[in-house]
């Protein structure tokens, strides 16, 4: 069976002969398959596929029920935003300094910033999260027995993680809005595929080892990726 891996996700490639253009679909239990004509090049159908990502990951989580519950913000005082797990209340002030502060208790947005909002909060997650992130990534490499050469935040659309060449790893930011345990659980799963980069029993047996309870982890990942903030909107034009 020939196979094509981008992003955490393995596609079957089928190729047939009376097939003039490329195709994707899903079936009942999430499998993913390329259609393509015979002759199709390795590189074209993953450079179409990468295009089709997007599309991909919204009809799987539509399969696995974790359509987003949460629409996104719309920053209007006594809002709530969770980071690692809990929630914070957002105030909108009228002569704030800055655009977006954190003190502690609140979120402090100035009436000024709020059409920009939505980037203020990305910022915030993507700055806070990073230091926290590092230090969480160092732990846990600690317990399985590697290292990333470089931690990073940013925002990968639907995606939880990343695992670039030269064992650079990154988190997305939505991910910092999740517990904990949870934020561990997706940590690990990249840093173990520094170590086995495909979904096997390989990469089970280091997440065995590291996280015992992973698959628990990874179901309530799931179920709680679901009343988080997406902000998906600017993922439309990539
Ligand atoms: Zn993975």
């Amino acid at each position: 069976m020939e196979t094509l891996e981008l992003n955490d996700l393995v596609f079957e490639v089928r190729r047939s002969p009376r097939r003039a253009t490329l195709g994707l679909t899903i079936d009942r239990g999430g499998e993913l398959v390329i259609h393509a004509p015979e002759s199709s090049k390795r590189d074209e159908l993953a450079r179409w596929t990468r295009s089709k990502l997007l599309w991909v990951h919204r009809k799987l989580l539509d399969k696995s029920g974790t359509l987003p519950r949460v629409r996104d913000p719309e920053f209007v005082s006594g809002e709530s935003f969770s980071y690692l797990g809990r929630r914070y209340r957002l105030k909108v002030v009228r002569g704030a300094v800055e655009s977006l502060r954190f003190d502690g208790k609140n979120f402090l947005l100035s009436a000024t910033a709020r059409s920009k909002a939505t980037d203020h909060f990305r910022r915030w997650y993507v700055q806070t999260g990073r230091v926290w992130l590092r230090e969480r990534v160092n732990l846990l490499s600690r317990k399985l027995g590697v290292a990333a050469t470089r931690v990073d935040v940013r925002d990968l659309g639907y995606r939880w993680g990343s695992c670039g060449k030269n064992s650079v790893v990154y988190f997305n930011w939505k991910l910092l809005q999740l517990p904990v345990r949870i934020a561990d659980y997706v940590i690990a799963h990249e840093l173990a595929h520094l170590l086995v980069p495909h979904h096997g029993p390989d990469l089970w047996r280091i997440l065995d080892r590291s996280l015992p309870d992973w698959r628990d982890r990874s179901e309530e990942l799931k179920v709680k990726a679901r009343d988080i903030y997406w902000c998906n909107d600017r993922m439309n034009n990539r």
